[in-house]
């Protein structure tokens, strides 16, 4: 079949090059796409945001599936408008990504199904959210409720930086996004990441992964979008992976189901291992960036296959396989990011970086002018790497960041610290690999 795939990051790269390798793809499209995703297909210059175009062009080429890779589509409805001009669409439709569009819709689904997350209260007043802060104390996380492009947290150590957060948000700082602000408990543990498909009645696990935030190395400096990955997550034994599943996943499919608004696509849960078991942070309606640069090189099972199964239904009598190796991913971005940075810097060396055994390059933010490579972005090159181990998978990511030439590029140098602390403990991350 032909396939259309909707996105241009670094995750959209890893989605394309899984899915161009399935025996069930004659053709792929990426819209807009990356010079990455134009080497698994060919990207088309479309405006995702006009579902009218995307629709003609998905009868114009007889698209047989079109997989949603970000959450703003999701959330604005392409899903629903495919599947009503009758094409087949992985991703949830509107009325269930509300669990990424709103941090209260999901805070009130949890409560509703029992769910364990942390406690949390709703404000649309400033001066009452004031009385809250002021009544539970610091720490404590401050959320505006809508999509805020991964600016919508504020994790509070004091009241005060708690109350500076709620006049940023009341005063319009993330638009209608802060209309709403959630407030929460501070969470203490291991953060983890845990992905599921659901087709609506069924949900199936995947894996799990770890990512780094900070943008230095120590996990210092500001948030990002995420510096690096890795898949799996030694935290997540089996154990707490079925327990995830259990209270977390299942009850969340089983809710939206009984609302009338069944979840087909891919879960991704922000989880907090905390001393009294796993708890949601929230979630998210699509993969992880970059934690699917990370799953995709572990998945042995035909990735076409497994999404027309969510889409049909069919996920009770479908499994996915995973290879054992650890997968990493090193995060290279432009000196600046997540700040302000130039862009048009030129990048090489991206050939003698694949040739290290086992390492992919998943293009991020990059353009291509003629033969020449260059830095269109913050996040710019996801350099991925399989290994037996994750200090394996970590050597090979930095042998391929060293010949890669972009001196205007930084990248952290300690992606995976955390799960290689726990080998030199002897504990091996291949024990809570999935299925
Ligand atoms: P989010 O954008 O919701 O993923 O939140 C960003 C980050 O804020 C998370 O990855 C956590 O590190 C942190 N965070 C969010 N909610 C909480 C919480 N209730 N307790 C502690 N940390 C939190």
């Amino acid at each position: 079949m032909n396939i259309l795939l909707i996105g241009s990051g670094g995750r959209e790269h890893a989605l394309a090059w899984k899915i161009s390798a399935s025996p069930l793809c004659d053709a792929l499209y990426t819209v807009p796409g990356n010079p990455g995703t134009a080497q698994c297909g060919d990207n088309v210059a479309l405006d995702v945001t006009d579902h009218a175009a995307i629709i003609d062009f998905c009868r114009a080429k007889t698209i047989g599936l079109v997989v949603v890779g970000p959450e703003a589509p999701l959330v604005a409805g392409l899903v629903d408008d495919l599947t009503a001009a009758g094409i087949k669409a992985f991703g949830p439709t509107k009325a269930a990504a509300q669990l990424e569009g709103s941090k209260a819709f999901t805070k009130e689904l949890c409560a509703e199904a029992g769910i364990p997350t942390a406690a949390f209260a709703r404000f649309t007043d400033e001066a009452a959210a004031r009385a809250y802060v002021a009544e539970k104390g610091a720490p404590i996380v401050i959320k505006a409720d809508g999509l805020a492009a991964g600016k919508g947290v504020v994790v509070a150590m004091t009241a005060d930086e708690a109350n500076d957060a709620l006049a940023m948000m009341f005063a319009g700082g993330l638009g209608a996004a802060g209309a709403e602000v959630v407030i929460e408990e501070y969470l203490t543990g291991e953060e983890a990441s845990f992905f599921a498909f659901s087709d609506g009645t069924h949900a199936l696990p995947l894996a799990s992964a770890q990512d780094h935030k900070r943008a230095f190395d120590g996990d210092t400096g500001p948030n990002t979008g995420g510096m690096g990955a890795y898949s799996p997550a030694p935290v997540l034994t089996p154990a707490l992976e079925e327990e995830v599943m259990a209270r977390i996943i299942r009850p969340t499919v089983a809710a939206l189901k009984a609302r009338g608004t069944p979840y087909r696509g891919v879960l991704y849960a922000g989880l907090m291992i905390t001393a009294a078991g796993p708890k949601l942070i929230e979630y998210n309606v699509r993969f992880g960036d970059p934690e699917c640069q990370v799953l995709m090189p572990r998945m042995k099972t035909d990735l076409v296959a497994a999404m027309l199964a969510t889409v049909d239904e069919e996920l009770k009598s479908f499994d996915v396989r995973w290879w054992d190796e650890v997968a990493l991913t090193v995060v290279m971005a432009t000196k600046g990011y997540p700040g302000s940075y130039p862009r048009g810097s030129e990048i090489g060396g991206l050939d003698a970086a694949e040739a290290v055994e086992d390492v992919l390059v998943f293009h991020a933010g990059t353009k291509q002018v003629g033969s020449r490579l260059l830095a269109d972005g913050g996040r710019v090159l996801n350099v991925t790497s399989l290994g037996k181990s994750v200090a394996e998978a970590r050597r090979r990511a930095y042998d391929a960041v060293a010949v890669i030439d972009w001196p205007e590029g930084f990248c952290r140098t300690d992606i995976g610290w955390r799960a290689v602390a726990r080998e030199g403990n002897g504990k091996s991350p291949l024990t809570s690999a999935g299925s």
